[in-house]
């Protein structure tokens, strides 16, 4: 997903579009950078804009103009000025640079700055790294750099101390949040998506994914069939869980829902409206809170964070299954007998 301008960097990333916006005032844009930060951030799509508002020749403020020529080549990845390198495999090969290093030391077929982007820069080797940066110090050289890493301690510590480093941040749930709903996305998907991650694009993806969506809609119906006399949570489980939940990310997305789930009864019995995510629920949520105890409520939230625990341990998908029914048979045990207890 590309973005096209500083101020829409400024959406996600306010600290880093300040910053630019700041050295290009004061005429202290740097020539090496390190874009650093979790998955999901942006760091890429600002570092291919960071090269366009260099080749623009049209650009107001640092902001390219989206339409020249060379704003067309960068987005359409034909700019000879512009080289993106990235692992092949588990690392970045050494001719990988060594191309690119031969790249610079030929004249540029285009005048005007040349920008290289190294995706993932903590699998450069130190040799890599340090020809690379060698070549961009040399007199005369128009030539600037991006790399972009999730492990900034992995970096060599030479690079660091050569480059400006920009921390990206995770984007905030709610801005994930409003944008899955202005894209006409229901507020239940839009809520369960953006607690479930931070990362845009992966959002964006699962928002329109129709496993994902119909996870959603069997933890709303497996909470509906558990008020309604004449259906059962657990069979209904047993019957659409097994063909939904067909490997482990499933079945982890799932649990993650029953968990907020479980967490929205107990908010709606504390009266914590503000919290809730499936808010298109409200009126089952209402009848759970009076019919289940907080206590149990807790322990099946208990139990489905040590199920989604093992998930990490590669316990296979089949026996993650069974777990999971023994944990809503005895959730929904202990809920009727409180409820019967109680009448
Ligand atoms: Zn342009």
């Amino acid at each position: 997903m590309s973005v096209y301008s500083w101020d829409e960097v400024g959406k996600y990333q306010n600290d880093i579009a300040r910053i630019v916006k700041n050295s290009y005032e004061l005429n202290r844009i740097s020539h090496a950078y390190i874009f650093e930060g979790p998955n999901g951030t942006k760091k890429t799509s600002t570092a291919f804009l960071y090269a366009k508002s260099l080749l623009c020749t049209n650009s107001e403020n640092f902001n390219p103009c989206n339409k020249c020529h060379n704003c067309r080549r960068v987005d359409s990845d034909t700019h000879p000025n512009l080289f993106y390198v990235k692992p092949s495999g588990k690392v970045i090969k050494k001719e990988q640079i060594q191309s690119l290093i031969n790249e610079f030391s030929k004249a540029s077929i285009e005048k005007g700055p040349r920008i290289y982007i190294i995706e993932e820069a903590d699998k450069l080797n130190a040799t890599s790294a340090n020809s690379l940066l060698k070549t961009m110090e040399e007199p005369g050289q128009n030539i600037y750099q991006v790399l972009i890493t999730e492990s900034y301690n992995s970096l060599l510590k030479t690079i660091i101390s050569r480059a400006e480093t920009l921390h990206f941040k995770p984007i905030d749930r709610e801005i994930i949040r409003e944008h899955l709903i202005g894209q006409g996305i229901s507020s239940n998907i839009a809520n369960s998506i953006s607690e479930y991650t931070v990362d845009m694009g992966a959002a964006i993806k699962f928002a329109k994914d129709a496993e994902m969506i119909q996870i959603i809609e069997l933890v709303i119906a497996i909470s509906d069939a558990f008020l309604d006399k004449n259906s059962s949570s657990v069979l209904l489980f047993k019957e659409k869980g097994q063909e939904i939940l067909k490997n482990l990310e499933m079945t982890d997305f799932f649990l993650t829902l029953m968990i907020f789930y479980q967490k929205d009864v107990l908010n709606y019995g504390l009266r914590h409206l503000e919290n809730i995510c499936f808010d298109e629920e409200k009126g089952t949520l209402k009848k759970l809170s009076e019919k289940m105890a907080q206590k149990h409520i807790e322990e099946n939230i208990t139990n489905m964070l040590g199920l989604k625990g093992r998930l990490k341990y590669n316990i296979n998908n089949k026996l993650a299954f069974d777990k999971m029914l023994a944990c809503l048979e005895r959730g929904y045990k202990y809920a009727t007998y409180c409820s019967s207890y109680t009448v």
